[in-house]
This record gives C-alpha cells, structure tokens and sequence, in this order.
C-alpha cells in the first residue's frame, strides 16, 4: 500500500480527521473510528479508566513521532 493513496478520513466519535487505517467501534461493530478512539475503546472495555487511557495513547504517539 503506497502512503500517497491513504485516504483522510473524519472520525464521527471525535470529529479529527485521521489517514491511519480505521478502528471498527466496539459499540456497533460496524462504525469506523480512528485508530485513537480504537485503542481507547479496547482499553476501557478492559476497564482502563480514561485518565489512564490519555497517558498510553500519549506514549503510543510519541513512539510513533520518534519513528517518523
Ligand atoms: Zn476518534
């Protein structure tokens, strides 16, 4: 898959725009959300409050900035 050809897409949970592939919302199973509020649902629904979900998806963003 060529970077060129990602497409921007809108969020409709947190209304940013994203070019990462899409996360499938737990909620509906069928809802495409970004990879943000992905990893955010798949936290909370293992019971990570949502002050701890803020410092890992912190951290997974830093990892990634340092790799681009
Ligand atoms: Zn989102």
């Amino acid at each position: 898959m060529k970077d060129s050809e990602r497409k921007i897409s809108v969020c409709p949970k947190c209304g940013r725009t994203y070019t990462d592939r899409p996360a499938l919302s737990r909620t509906d199973n069928e809802t495409l959300i970004c990879p943000d509020c992905g990893t955010r649902e798949a936290l909370e629904s293992i019971g990570v409050s949502e002050k701890e979900c803020d410092d890992i998806i912190a951290i997974i963003h830093r990892h990634y900035d340092s790799e681009n």
